[in-house]
């Protein structure tokens, strides 16, 4: 079974989401299985007190390295990645999500405040992961994305097994266009050859419509699409 342990100070927003659709047949039906840890059991005083404020000075709080130490470390170690949410890390791709889902699982730790202590992050080798280049109030919020994209990639969650290899990103290129009935729609057809049932043409369309969208809206996939062509 592929297994999630989430850190954070906000266990009720889990499963949230991951409980409906897709995902939350998955983790009924076992699949992969999610258990939180509230950092707040791992603090020291009466107040539960996870976070303080930054040496250096500065606005907001920073989360404390003993506390969140020891909420990890009340995590049995296993093969599994350890994961910090953090708008520093590498961008999540589509290929760090299939190497996800192909291992045993992940153990999320989710940020708050202005982030954590620095040390923390080698300590207890955390991997720093970001969803893109803006900024959440929380790390939650992105543990749930990037559950939501390796659960769906688990054998048996997706229908078909193909619609994977053919989605967006798969082979580094954003996906085709699709369309559905009606044909006419709002004075506006479905390609021709997406109804000539000539399975032929029909790929040949989607790769180049593949190829289009991609070098038009995404430059940077484009120039690593061309390189990996290259001979
Ligand atoms: N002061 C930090 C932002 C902290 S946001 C900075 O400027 O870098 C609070 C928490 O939200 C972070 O610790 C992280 O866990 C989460 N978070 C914010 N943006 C994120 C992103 N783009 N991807 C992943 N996690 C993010």
């Amino acid at each position: 079974m592929w297994r999630a342990s989430i850190l954070t100070i906000f266990p009720e927003m889990f499963p949230g989401p991951l409980a409906l659709s897709l995902a939350g047949k998955a983790l009924s039906s076992g699949v992969w299985s999610l258990d939180t840890h509230d950092i707040r059991d791992a603090a020291s005083d009466r107040h539960r007190t996870v976070d303080d404020t930054p040496a250096g000075g500065g606005p907001g709080m920073v989360m404390k390295a003993d506390v969140l130490a020891r909420a990890i470390d009340a995590v049995p170690p296993d093969a599994r990645p350890r994961l910090l949410m953090s708008p520093r890390g590498a961008p999540l791709t589509q290929s760090r999500v299939a190497r996800l889902a192909a291992g045993q699982g992940a153990v999320i730790v989710c940020g708050r405040f202005e982030g954590v202590d620095e040390r923390l992050i080698a300590a207890r080798q955390l991997e720093e992961v970001s969803l893109g280049d803006f900024v959440l109030s929380g790390g939650e919020p992105a543990a749930i994305a990037l559950l939501d994209a390796c659960v769906r990639l688990l054998p048996g969650v997706m229908g078909k097994e193909a619609s994977i290899a053919e989605e967006s990103f798969a082979d580094g290129l954003l996906e085709y266009p699709q369309y559905t009935r009606p044909p006419l729609w709002e004075g506006q057809p479905i390609p021709e050859v997406l109804l000539s049932g000539d399975h032929a043409k029909v790929k040949a369309w989607r790769q180049a419509e593949a190829e289009r969208l991609t070098h038009e809206r995404r430059p940077d996939l484009w120039a690593a699409y061309q390189a990996r062509k290259k001979p």
